[in-house]
């Protein structure tokens, strides 16, 4: 069989390992960390700096295919690896890195994010709450996730007071929105897009607690049109496999938050819930297969997240009809961390 190779270590990878596994494929991981949970359940591991370029090209080498569970992975030591390997395409990954360039990309295809202004000192601050006002949020343009890297700025006063946290920010105003929901398309090499249903997502912390189906009725009026915006992403980027946008239903419409070049957290019900899964699609769209239905196959669905110190009070769901418990094999149960989900089904 062939050999896909997944940058990224986390729970994301293991879960495409799994799938990958069941269509006959094997996995070589290649991540910085020195314990993955996706090395754990594939044939291969490579630890090692996203920047070795020796070890990078060796990995390109010795895979057919390479995709990502991790969209952070720094672009240059990838040309290391055949672009015709690489799916999605590096560009995709450029896209989604940076929340400026994010935006941009997504305005300039007719979307609506949040008012946005880049933020690289404080004079770029003030402007930006003199445009857009308050209430707002800060964040770093790159490598924040989980709502790590950002501060809510309520008033004036409290940005004249405050210390910028780097500089390079991207400043936008906050959305006062009726629910968030996410786009989850698959997209084959011969440009075949297919959609999960949206489902609902709630955030604890600034981290995804619950997504749930049926979506409130606000979703199933506005999907339409971010499903557009998000198949005009992909398109646009020549993409193959999973991508996710993120989008807050609001009385004036879609509003873009961001997006993901990658299998997604709001999309683990689908294992269980939808004929196929996020990663198998994934799978079998790198790798050139055709794609699988995404039809949703439950009345109900709810994705619980599992995150720090939860995970010691699993063993409940097992006594429980049509729950499907996933624990990724973390070791530490620290604060905020994703240990694992359980996704109930009413059929
Ligand atoms: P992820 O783990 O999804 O990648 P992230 O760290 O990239 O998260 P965002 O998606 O930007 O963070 O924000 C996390 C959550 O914070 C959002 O899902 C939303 O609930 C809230 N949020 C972010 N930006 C805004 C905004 N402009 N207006 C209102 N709420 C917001
Ligand atoms: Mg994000
Ligand atoms: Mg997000």
């Amino acid at each position: 069989g062939s050999t896909i190779g997944i940058l990224g270590g986390g729970q994301l990878g293991r879960m495409l390992a799994v799938s990958a596994a069941q269509l006959g494929y094997r996995c070589h991981v290649f991540a910085p960390e020195k314990v993955s949970v996706a090395a754990e359940v594939s044939a291969e591991f490579t630890s090692a700096k996203w920047t070795d370029q020796a070890a990078m090209a060796r990995f390109g080498e010795a895979c057919d295919v390479v995709t990502y569970e991790f969209e952070n992975v720094p672009v240059a030591p990838l040309a290391a690896i055949p672009a015709e390997k690489l799916h999605p395409p590096t560009r995709a990954l450029e896209a989604a890195q940076d929340r400026l360039a994010e935006k941009n990309f997504v305005t300039d295809l007719g979307g609506s994010p949040a008012p946005f202004a880049k933020v690289d000192s404080d004079e770029d601050l003030a402007s930006a709450i003199e445009r857009i006002g308050t209430p707002g949020i800060l964040k770093t343009r790159r490598d924040g996730y989980d709502g790590k890297g950002q501060w809510r700025i309520m008033d004036r006063r409290e940005a004249e007071g405050m210390r910028l946290p780097g500089d390079s920010l991207v400043y936008e105003g906050f959305v006062r929105f009726t629910c968030e929901f996410s786009v989850i398309l698959v997209r084959g090499r011969d440009g075949e897009v297919r959609f999960w249903d949206s489902a609902h997502n709630t955030h604890e912390n600034g981290i995804l607690a619950h997504s749930s189906l049926p979506a409130p009725a606000i979703v199933g009026e506005q999907v339409e049109a971010a499903r557009k915006l998000a198949r005009d992403a992909a398109d646009a980027l020549g993409y193959v496999g999973v991508l996710t946008c993120e989008f807050f239903a609001t009385e004036a419409g879609p509003v873009f938050n961001e997006m993901a070049p990658r299998v997604h957290n709001s999309g683990h019900w689908t294992i269980e819930g939808a004929a196929t899964s996020q990663f198998e699609n994934h799978i079998r769209a790198i790798c050139g297969l055709p794609l699988g239905d995404t039809a949703t196959t439950a009345r109900k669905v709810d994705m619980a997240n599992i995150i720090g110190a939860a995970a010691g009070d699993w063993q409940h769901w097992l006594e429980q009809g049509d729950a499907h418990l996933h624990l990724y094999g973390k070791g530490e149960a620290r604060e905020g961390r994703k240990m694992g989900h359980v996704t109930l089904l009413e059929r």
